[in-house]
């Protein structure tokens, strides 16, 4: 076997299926400390989670070792947020040890799925931010970038959505209490954080100006290893995340003065800091846990990037030569100011050249444009927490803006806007002006939105520094979204054209010309069909919903948010519902309308939306007339795995947020990878899956968001729009006055009274013909079902571009420099 390259530790594992038999018994007894007679279905997980996991870990410390002979140049992606999902089935198929595995645990006499089942998703982040680190770090893996990611452990993930009375309701998700199986501690790997304290100022003995931050509090930041193996197995990249412990110290302050609870109170104190993911989408503003949550894993990061560059190098000035840094958004900002303050306070480098390093180290990718998620913190809460720092971004500032007034002599409308100090309404730090000002380049997500970055929120920037600003559309993983989530399709696909799609997916064109063969049209739409099936054996078995399987399955699921419109949604089930009852001889195209996501703990108007979907659909669902024309479905819990049952059984996937908000999409392209046709405006990614997969095989539809700023500056007058549109005044009448909510009538008028009379600012009320008119536009094509499997086939074939291997390719050679 040539699996590994440099001298094997130890023999190479077998992959055969008796080896993995004899791995999984093993396992079993002496990791898990059970035998078949007593062992759950979860012991099984166990069991082959670690047999699994000994095979990732063969070509881990290789790939690793390999990096440093080489001296290759790292790429450290940090992120508040990996949103991983499970690792098994996905680890098996890129270790291509599937099948094998599959047999074995199958003739050990277990259900492989259900075994599967038992795992627990990491579920370490909020929506698409998240999924998109932790597609970046699949794909990285699989083309070979030395990729490694850094994020936080957090004890408590993304919260478990239930629905009671149609209400969510959170429970904390416990992720960690069966252990985790792929996480290695590393109880060596400990840095200390500090927070809070003075900075004293003084002259060395060279008489240099120098800082010093001293007095502050001490947490320990412990690292967590994931290894992240890459399509083929051969490498094998590594994620580490910082989980917080107290300082020994800390404690024996109180242990001294005899206080061993009050020394043990603190100590958890400290530990909350990677307790808990905040669970907001968007928007936490001003907490200051969060803030020290941002720092905490920031200072662990930089000074293990620091540590490991000092392994090989003494010369300061090839950081950036060996060392790229990505932002995910704003969250990871202060690496700026601490990359800073390290290289100047503590190594004693010269102010402007660790400027230099920094901003050839940095790059930092925007999210979004809405201002309400714009990260800003208070210039007190900054002090308080972190007093170097401030001084730093202070004198960055200043700098700055010396350099702009130069170039703008007595502009000082443009001092004020690009500031890295918001003034209004209190001081506050900008984290997107540190970012931008700390990084040599800063990236949008999709065309759209870096053409949107560069005209609105960065336009000074854009002026002041063009070229920084580029473009990286986003991508997903066709492993996870396509290989693993739809293992029919993926079969099919494989028959016809070979598996070299899976790690080049452009591949995907030569099923074009199979879009006119009818045999293969009847495969495709059976497997649709088939998948169709799953995703209803899981919604009648867990929700008690009975749906039809003939019916259009028209999807959206993505977190419950105000500017993704899922209210426009249910103003077309209301419409549709309205049309059915008014008109016994309509004879629609049957519709199953399924609407899954979660709602930020605060975000009243969110979950609002959530209980007027429930409450539609337990008036529709059973309402005699309707019948099976038209249901319902609330999936509860979105998370990555039931993302993956979802996306392959979608017909029709709905993306119709205002255009000129969602910054790229992700669920958009996972769909159409699936064979689903999208229903959308002309936003984010849509615009690009447009170009790829042809107008006429999508329904787009909606103001533009040059039409929507416009229509937004010129007033919109949402009163006329509704008085215009019967159906729509219809609609919202029924909602409002209560149809739908008869225990409570008034209970959704806040909902209405947002478009009525709260000034529509997401448009839906401008939005809302045009969508109805795209939506029948859906059923004329669904009642050719040829025609509808043509364009799905051809959706899947123009998909190429929306790999993250495209996405990786580009973030390498445009802003990593690495290869
Ligand atoms: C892909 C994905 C998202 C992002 O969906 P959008 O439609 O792009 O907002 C959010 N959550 C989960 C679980 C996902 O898999």
């Amino acid at each position: 076997m040539t699996k590994r390259i440099g001298a094997p530790v130890v023999p190479l594992l077998g992959d055969d299926v008796e080896s993995i038999k004899y791995a999984l018994s093993s396992h079993l007894l002496y990791t898990v400390g059970k035998e078949p007679v007593n062992a759950t279905a979860r012991d099984w997980f166990m069991a082959a989670a670690h047999t699994v996991r000994d095979r990732v870990t063969e070509h881990w410390m290789p790939t690793l070792n390999r990096y440093y002979q080489d001296d290759r140049k790292r790429v450290y992606y940090l992120s508040m947020e990996f949103l991983i999902g499970r690792t098994l089935v996905n680890s098996l198929i890129n270790l291509g040890i599937y099948d094998n595995v599959r047999t074995a645990i199958t003739e050990l006499g277990q259900d492989f799925d259900e075994v599967a089942a038992w795992e627990v998703e990491a579920a370490l982040g909020n929506g698409g931010l998240g999924r998109l680190a932790a597609c970046l770090l699949d794909s990285m893996a699989t083309i070979g970038v030395a990729g490694f990611g850094y994020g936080i452990r957090y004890d408590y993930g993304m919260f478990t959505q239930h629905v009671e009375h149609g209400w969510q309701v959170e429970s904390p998700e416990n992720w960690l209490r069966y252990g985790n199986p792929w996480e290695f501690p590393r109880p060596g790997v400990i840095y200390p954080v500090r927070f809070g304290g003075k900075v004293i100022h003084y002259r060395d003995a060279l008489g240099h100006a120098r800082s010093q931050w001293v007095d502050a509090e001490e947490v320990m930041a412990m690292a967590f290893d994931v290894p992240v193996p890459g399509y083929g197995g051969k490498v094998v990249n590594n994620l580490r995340l910082w989980s917080a412990k107290s300082t020994r110290e800390f404690d024996l302050k109180y242990f001294n003065a005899g206080n061993y609870i009050e020394a043990v109170r603190d100590k958890n104190e400290s530990e909350t800091l990677s307790k808990v993911l905040y669970p907001s989408d968007m928007t936490d503003r001003g907490k200051e846990l969060r803030f020290k949550q941002e720092y905490f894993f920031v200072a662990a990061s930089i000074q293990d990037i620091l540590g490991r560059f000092r392994k090989s190098h003494s010369d300061w000035s090839l950081l950036p030569d060996k060392v790229a840094i990505q932002l995910n958004d704003t969250h990871p900002a202060l690496v700026v100011a601490e990359l800073m303050r390290v290289l100047v306070d503590e190594h004693q480098i010269e102010w402007s050249k660790a400027g230099d390093i920094t901003r050839r180290c940095c790059a930092y990718t925007n999210h979004t444009l809405l201002p309400e998620a714009l990260e800003t913190w208070p210039v007190d809460l900054f002090q308080r927490v972190l007093p170097r720092h401030l001084e730093i971004v202070y004198q960055m500032n200043h700098e700055f803006l010396q350099g702009v007034r130069y170039r703008h002599p007595g502009d000082s409308e443009l001092l004020r806007r690009v500031s890295l100090i918001a003034e209004e309404g209190g001081q506050r730090v900008r984290m997107a002006h540190l970012a931008v000002i700390g990084s040599h380049k800063v990236n949008g997500v999709a065309a759209i939105h870096t053409g949107l970055m560069k005209s609105t929120i960065f336009s000074d920037f854009e002026h002041l520094s063009p070229g920084k600003i580029t473009n990286k559309t986003n991508g997903v993983t066709p492993r996870r979204w396509l290989l693993a989530a739809n293992p029919r399709l993926s079969r099919l696909i494989t028959e016809k054209i070979g598996d070299s799609w899976i790690t080049d997916l452009d591949q995907l064109r030569k099923l074009e010309k199979l879009a006119d063969n009818k045999a293969f049209r009847k495969a495709f739409a059976e497997v649709k069909r088939a998948n169709k099936d799953s995703l209803a054996a899981m919604m009648s078995m867990r929700l008690g919903v009975d749906v039809d399987v003939e019916s259009l399955f028209d999807v959206q699921v993505k977190r419950i948010h105000e500017y993704k419109r899922q209210l426009l949604n249910v103003l077309h089930v209301v419409t549709r519902y309205n049309r059915i009852r008014t008109n016994p001889l309509l004879n629609p195209v049957p519709r199953t309308v399924i609407i899954g996501g979660k709602a930020a703990p605060g975000y009243h108007i969110a979950k609002l939306i959530i209980k007027l979907i429930n409450d539609i659909a337990e008036v529709v669902n059973n309402d005699p007339q309707v019948g099976r024309t038209l249901k319902v479905v609330f999936v509860p819990n979105y998370n990555v795995s039931t993302a993956e049952l979802v996306m392959p059984a979608a017909d029709l996937s709905e993306q119709i947020s205002t255009a000129g908000t969602e910054a790229s999409g992700t669920g958009n392209m996972k769909m159409s990878m699936n064979g689903a046709l999208t229903i959308g405006t002309w936003d984010g990614a849509n615009v690009e899956i447009c170009e790829e997969v042809g107008e006429e095989n999508m329904f787009l539809f909606g103001l533009t968001a040059q039409e929507v700023a416009r229509r937004r500056m010129d007033g919109h007058d949402a009163q006329a729009a509704v008085a215009a549109n019967p159906e729509l005044a219809h609609a919202l009448d029924l909602i409002g006055s209560g149809f739908f909510s008869p225990d409570q009538p008034d209970r959704h008028r806040q909902l209405v009274d947002i478009l009525t009379s709260g000034g529509d600012h997401y448009l839906l009320t401008a939005d809302y013909p045009l969508y109805m008119a795209a939506q029948d536009r859906v059923d004329q094509t669904y009642r050719d079902p040829e025609d509808w499997t043509r364009k799905a086939i051809l959706n899947v074939a123009r998909m190429g571009k929306f790999s993250s291997d495209r996405t990786v390719a580009e973030y390498a050679r445009e802003i990593w420099n690495a290869i």
